[in-house]
């Protein structure tokens, strides 16, 4: 008999002994009862049979089925999950649940199932395509076949049903089963690289730097500004590792994975490039899990959760645009993919890349402090020139659309020129409230106390915060006036506007109203870099990493909310933002400007920003925090509460903080007071910020509280969770 621990999917902070005929290995998928359920559960190790942990042997439950017959998480990924949930402190059985794709954690097997393949039957290999002429897709078909089989379902997509359908039932093809074989560094067979351009002398410092670290752990920092090349640098420094048949793991943020990024690297190398991304089938992104575990794939991209792809023989990770927000997950595991392709390189013994134009203010004071290596890129690839930054005063401007006059006759010198201009806006929606212009009564969200967003083509409005809609009132509830206002400007106003202060000028909007859907963005990227459009207006989505070559103005309306935030990070936030916006401008042949619209146009940070640039801005910014006491010189973690009972929750942090004191003296607490968005769903949110300025007793302070914060009573009445290195308040 053997007694196993197990990792079993459920929220609670600890593994489960369960006993089998024979030891397992950990990494191996169980099937367990727990409870009245059946789950799906990881072994993590053998127990001894003389261990302490084994309590009463005769309560043990045993394992109902093994279902790898190898483990499937292997030992860096192991290793990988054990530091997560200690580091997060979080349950180790969703630590792995979250690390694993979809269907394996249903239970699903891990190897490749039989797949649906046409082929031609020995009748179609003896006929002519030409007998096909009158139907153009079966002859297409038919002629793919010749050269190879097809997977059925990519037959179905590249010819259509109804054309496979014909040609099975003429009998000139059918359709088998087939088992595919996955191949070790396959992409060899392939690989040729394609002209590539001469790298600069910055660029092949990098380069060079790089190489020197390969089959070691170190980590570089790229700063580099927008449009310098780091991509290249990135192409450039893979290839030699790709051609030792060395995997590569590339991160990117959500909105940054386009099929021009992959094909990129795919045309660069001449080899199939595997991509994860949220919106992927569970069978497509297991088979990518797959493939990348065999070996298969020499380049993975993928957004945050792609760091826990497995990877037969690893070459290097690189972290894309690495300040970005969405390599954070913000619910559950609540882990920074940044940080964890650091352990992981580590655990490899890899180099570990991280881009920026704009990084972390984490990132930055590593590489100023010698942790990481620090490469720049000062200077715009293929002498393309910096664009040039402006403030714009609008105090006692007129304002036509939230734009004054003196913004728009820029614009106008820029469209006449032939050239695009990219209005940035905030805020999605028409108007960011309504109100009632006889009594001054605001349209709010109960359930969230906060004003809705008036969304005029929806004829409808909606919070922002919960996403709950209603129809547009005729009338004020408090005093039945029908004179209802709208406030502040968004997305779609401007748009209106803009149609009608501009109305020889193509226009097209960008938003998540817009754009549902990674085609959709991705198509509408394509007709504006065919010049289908002389104005851009749109939210954050137009900042991240996209290439216009024909946009050479950049306004921004309003950046002043920005200015006055609760959030430490905001500064910094603000600052990426305006630098990426910025640098969307002048990518090509064309100068750039940018003009930002403030009604504080003296602001210390927005002069710092306009005249010394993000890499001053940012140093300057680590010294403000290091006076300040805050993050990156000190820890910090968050214990958010959350209840339809405001006082429960204050409550259950103030019985928190308590426990916090008792078990240390030396931590620093702010709280518990009003998250920054007080109320959402009819929730009340409230946050206790715990500080330390070392990180291990601040984490052992945590780990020896835990227990007693579950045993507060009013813990099982709210909804409670802790955030490690928050990012977001
Ligand atoms: P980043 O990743 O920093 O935004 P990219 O690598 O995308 O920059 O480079 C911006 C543009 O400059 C691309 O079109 C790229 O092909 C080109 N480029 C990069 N390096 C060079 C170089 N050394 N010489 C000429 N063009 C280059």
């Amino acid at each position: 008999m053997a007694y196993l621990s197990v990792a079993v999917p459920v929220p609670l902070r600890q593994l489960f002994t369960y006993t089998h005929s024979t030891p397992l290995e950990a990494g191996v998928r169980v099937q367990v009862p727990f409870g009245p359920r059946k789950l799906v559960g990881v072994v993590i190790d053998v127990i001894d049979e003389d261990s302490h942990e084994i309590e009463n042997v005769k309560k043990l439950k045993s394992v109902e089925a093994v279902i790898d017959e190898y483990p499937i998480v292997d030992g860096v990924l192991l290793k990988m999950a054990q530091w997560l949930w200690q580091y997060y402190h979080h349950a180790p059985g969703e630590v792995l649940h979250a690390m694993l794709p979809v269907l394996l954690r249903k239970g699903e097997k891990a190897q490749l199932v039989p797949e649906e393949r046409v082929r031609l039957t020995s009748v179609g290999e003896q006929s002519q395509s030409n007998t096909l002429s009158r139907a153009p897709k079966q002859k297409a078909f038919f002629e793919a076949l010749q050269t190879s089989s097809l997977s059925a379902q990519q037959s179905r997509k590249l010819y259509g049903a109804p054309a496979v359908k014909a040609v099975i039932d003429k009998s000139l093809a059918e359709i088998v089963e087939v088992v595919p074989e996955l191949k070790p560094k396959i992409w060899l067979s392939t690989m040729k690289v394609a002209q590539k351009p001469t790298p600069d002398t910055e660029q092949s410092v990098a380069i060079a730097a790089l190489n020197r670290q390969q089959d070691n752990f170190a980590i570089s920092l790229l700063e580099g500004v927008t449009g310098s090349g780091k991509t290249e640098v990135y192409l450039q420094a893979i290839e030699p590792l790709l051609a030792a048949g060395k995997q590569i793991l590339i991160l990117v943020p959500e909105i940054g994975l386009t099929p021009q990024t992959v094909s990129r690297f795919e045309k660069r190398f001449n080899i199939d490039v595997g991509v994860l991304h949220s919106q992927l089938s569970d069978k497509a992104r297991l088979r990518v899990w797959q493939r990348a575990r065999a070996g298969e794939l020499g380049i993975i991209i993928g957004t945050r959760s792609a760091i826990f792809t497995p990877l037969k023989t690893p070459g290097m990770i690189i972290v894309d645009e690495e300040h970005d927000e969405s390599f954070k997950q913000q619910d559950g595991l609540r882990y920074h993919a940044r940080d964890l392709a650091a352990m992981r390189a580590k655990q490899h013994s890899i180099p570990l890349l991280l881009g920026s134009a704009t990084p972390a203010l984490e990132s930055l004071n590593n590489a100023l402090n010698g942790r990481y290596a620090h490469l720049h890129l000062t200077r715009r690839a293929g002498g393309a020139q910096h664009t040039q930054l402006h403030v714009l005063d609008a105090r006692e401007q007129p304002l036509h659309y939230g734009i004054s006059q003196a913004l728009l006759t820029i614009m106008r010198q820029h469209i006449n020129a032939g050239n695009q201009v990219l209005v940035f806006v905030n805020r999605r929606g028409y108007a960011p409230a309504l109100l009632c212009h006889h009594c001054g009564e605001t349209v709010m969200c109960k359930r969230c106390d906060r004003p809705y967003t008036v969304h005029k083509s929806q004829n409808r409005l909606q919070c922002h915060h919960c996403a709950g809609t209603r129809v547009m009132p005729r009338q004020c509830e408090a005093c039945h006036s029908s004179t209802l206002v709208t406030a502040g400007t968004g997305t779609e106003q401007v748009e209106d506007g803009l149609m009608s202060l501009f109305p020889d000028a193509k226009q097209v909007r960008i938003d998540s109203d817009t754009v549902r859907g990674k085609d959709k963005l991705h198509s509408t990227l394509d007709a504006i870099n065919r010049q289908e459009y002389q104005l851009l207006v749109g939210t954050q989505i137009l900042s991240k990493g996209h290439h216009f070559p024909h946009v050479t103005l950049v306004a921004v309306l309003d950046c002043d909310g920005a200015l006055f935030s609760a959030d430490f990070r905001a500064p910094e936030k603000l600052a990426q933002l305006v630098t990426q916006l910025a640098g969307r401008a002048g990518r090509a042949a064309k100068p750039g400007e940018m003009w930002l619209q403030t009604h504080n146009p003296h602001h210390p940070l927005l002069q710092d920003l306009v005249n010394n640039g993000y890499g001053h801005f940012a140093r300057h910014a680590l010294t403000e925090r290091k006076a300040a006491g805050l993050p990156p010189y000190i820890s910090q973690f968050v214990v958010r509460c959350e209840s339809i009972d405001s006082a429960q929750a204050f409550s259950f942090l103030q019985g928190c903080r308590g426990v916090f004191t008792s078990y240390s003296n030396e931590l620093e607490m702010n709280g518990p007071f009003p998250s920054l968005i007080e109320k959402r769903q009819g929730r009340f949110r409230f946050m206790l910020i715990c500080s330390h300025q070392k990180r291990a007793p601040l984490h052992e302070a945590l780990r020896q509280s835990l227990p007693f914060l579950q045993s507060l009573h009013q813990a099982p009445k709210v909804r409670w969770s802790v955030d490690i290195d928050p990012t977001d308040f």
